[in-house]
C-alpha cells in the first residue's frame, strides 16, 4: 500500500461507509479499505465516490456551445440538420494545435465535474481539403494528448466515415472525416494502438459513425474485429431510420443484428427512436445504450427510454455527447426527469424496495459502471484490483448541505453542484484538489485565444 485516502465516507461494496481509507497502491490500483479514520491523506468532509465515465464525447464541439441557440435567417427554423452545418464548420476550421487546445479545455471541464474516464468519440482526421496529415493519426493524436496532459483515461473511439449517406450526394463539410475504404479504417485504427503502446490510460476502440454515414461492405468488415468496444450513433433522428428502411429494409437495430454486430461490446449511442423489436435484440445480445440527456434535449433529438431499455436487460451509461453542457451528474438526473415529464410520475427508474437511495445509487451506476463496461475498461466501480479512479464531494457544499445520512447519496446525485467537487484521482494520482486543476489558467488563455480566432 502507497497511500491511504480516508474521507468522512466511501462508497464500497455499493454502500456508503464511515470511517475507513481507501488503500491504494503504487501503480494507483486498489488494494482494499482498511479501517482507520486518522491514516494517510485525510480528505475531511468529504464523500468518495468512483470516478464519472463519460461514455460518448466530441471534445472539440466544446467550441460551439452557445453558438448556434438561434433561428438562422436562412433555415427559417433550427433542428439537428441546421445544428450540424453550423458544428461543420467549426470541425471545418480547427488545425492540430486548434484541436488540441479546445480539446484540453473540454477534458479540463470534465475533470473539474468528477469524471476520470472518456470514450472519445473521434471523427476528424484529415486536413482540411480532405488529404490525410504526414501522420494519418495526427488528429486523434492531438485528442489523446490533451486528455491525458489534463491526466484523464481516454478510450479513443475511432470514428469510420464512408459517405454522406445512402443516395445522397457527397458533402465537402464531410471531407475531413471520410476514409476511402474500410481498410484504412482499420488499418488506422491498428497502427494508432501500435503508436499509443505503454499508456495503460489509453485505449482504442471501433466507431462506425452511423448505417447513414458507413454502407454494408463496411458493418461486415468491422465484424470480422472482434477484441474491442464498437461504439455507433443509432436512431437518434426519425430520418435515419426511415433512410435505414429505404436502403436495407430493416431498422438500424434491425439491421445491426442481421449484420452480426450486436453483443456485449456494442454500445449504440442515443437509441432514441427504437420500437419494442430493437429493444429485445439490444437486451439480448447484453448491449448497451448510451444516452446523452443534455444534448439529446438540446438538438430536440427525443427522449431516451431509459425505463424500458433497463426492463429489457440493456446497459444504459452516459455522455456529454456536444459539450452543451459537462456535467455528469445532471446528465443522470436529466436522464430520470426525463422518463418523468413523459410518465407524469415521480422515481420512474428507483428499483424499488424503499430505500431513500436506492435511485440515486443506480443512477450513479450508470454513469460509473455502465460507462465502464461499454468501454470495456475495469473503471466506475472501486474495488481490489481496479484502478483508484475516484472524486469527491464536499459535504458542506451549500448545494448538498445538511442532508442526512440515508440520503446523502441522494443528495448528491440530485442535488450537488460541480463546485462541490473538490479531488479527483486517476490511477491513484490527484488531478484536482481542492476545486483546482494545475492547468486551468494555460487552458483557458489558449482555449480563448482559439476561440476568438473562430468566430
Ligand atoms: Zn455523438
Amino acid at each position: 500500500v502507497d497511500t491511504l485516502f480516508t474521507p468522512d465516507w466511501l462508497l464500497w461494496d455499493g454502500q456508503l461507509r464511515s470511517g475507513l481509507a481507501l488503500a491504494v497502491s503504487a501503480e494507483g490500483t486498489v488494494v482494499g479499505v482498511v479501517k482507520g479514520a486518522y491514516a494517510g491523506r485525510r480528505l475531511p468532509g468529504r464523500i468518495l465516490l468512483p470516478g464519472l465515465v463519460n461514455g460518448h464525447s466530441h471534445a472539440f464541439q466544446r467550441a460551439i456551445r452557445g453558438a448556434t441557440q438561434f433561428v438562422s435567417a436562412e433555415a427559417g427554423q433550427d433542428d439537428f440538420w441546421s445544428w450540424r452545418e453550423l458544428m461543420y464548420q467549426a470541425a471545418g476550421a480547427l488545425g492540430p494545435d486548434e484541436l488540441y487546445a479546445v480539446s484540453r479545455q473540454a477534458f479540463l471541464e470534465m475533470a473539474l465535474a468528477g469524471v476520470t474516464c472518456v470514450g472519445e468519440f473521434h471523427y476528424l482526421h484529415h486536413a482540411p481539403d480532405g488529404r490525410p496529415y504526414a501522420n494519418p493519426n495526427e488528429l486523434a493524436l492531438q485528442v489523446i494528448r490533451a486528455a491525458r496532459d489534463v491526466g484523464l483515461r481516454i478510450a479513443l473511439l475511432r470514428v469510420g466515415y464512408a459517405r454522406a449517406g445512402h443516395g445522397t450526394p457527397p458533402n465537402p463539410r464531410q471531407r475531413r472525416f471520410i476514409d476511402p475504404e474500410v481498410e484504412t479504417f482499420l488499418r488506422a485504427v491498428e497502427s494508432l494502438e501500435q503508436e499509443l503502446r505503454g499508456d495503460a490510460a489509453v485505449s482504442v476502440g471501433l466507431a462506425p459513425h452511423s448505417v447513414r454515414a458507413v454502407p454494408l461492405p463496411w458493418l461486415e468488415a468491422i465484424r470480422e474485429v472482434r477484441s474491442r468496444p464498437l461504439h455507433m450513433h443509432v436512431a437518434e433522428q426519425p430520418a435515419e431510420v426511415t433512410a435505414c428502411l429505404e436502403e436495407h429494409g430493416a431498422r438500424p437495430v434491425q439491421l445491426l443484428d442481421r449484420v452480426g454486430l450486436l453483443s456485449e461490446r456494442f454500445t449504440a449511442v442515443h437509441g432514441i427512436h427504437l420500437d419494442p423489436d430493437e429493444l429485445s435484440l439490444l437486451g439480448r445480445a447484453g448491449a448497451t445504450v448510451c444516452a446523452c440527456p443534455s444534448t439529446e434535449r438540446d438538438l430536440g433529438d427525443g427522449t431516451v427510454r431509459a425505463d424500458a431499455l433497463l426492463e429489457a436487460g440493456v446497459g444504459v451509461s452516459l455522455g456529454s455527447d456536444s459539450q452543451a453542457q459537462i456535467d455528469l451528474l445532471d446528465e443522470a438526473r436529466q436522464l430520470e426527469g426525463h422518463l418523468r415529464l413523459i410518465a407524469l410520475r415521480r422515481a420512474v427508474l428507483d428499483p424499488g424496495g424503499g430505500d431513500p437511495s436506492g435511485l440515486a445509487r443506480r443512477l450513479l451506476g450508470l454513469a460509473t459502471q455502465a460507462g465502464g463496461r461499454s468501454l470495456q475498461l475495469p473503471v466506475g466501480t472501486l474495488s481490489p484490483g481496479a484502478p483508484a479512479d475516484f472524486f469527491t464531494v464536499d459535504l458542506r457544499h451549500a448545494s448538498i448541505l445538511g442532508a442526512p445520512e440515508d440520503r446523502l447519496l441522494a443528495a448528491v446525485v440530485f442535488g450537488a453542484e460541480k463546485a462541490a467537487i473538490r479531488e479527483v484521482a486517476v490511477q491513484g494520482r490527484l488531478i484536482v484538489e481542492e476545486g483546482q486543476h494545475l492547468l486551468q489558467q494555460v487552458s483557458a488563455t489558449a482555449f480563448a485565444a482559439v476561440m476568438r480566432e473562430l468566430f
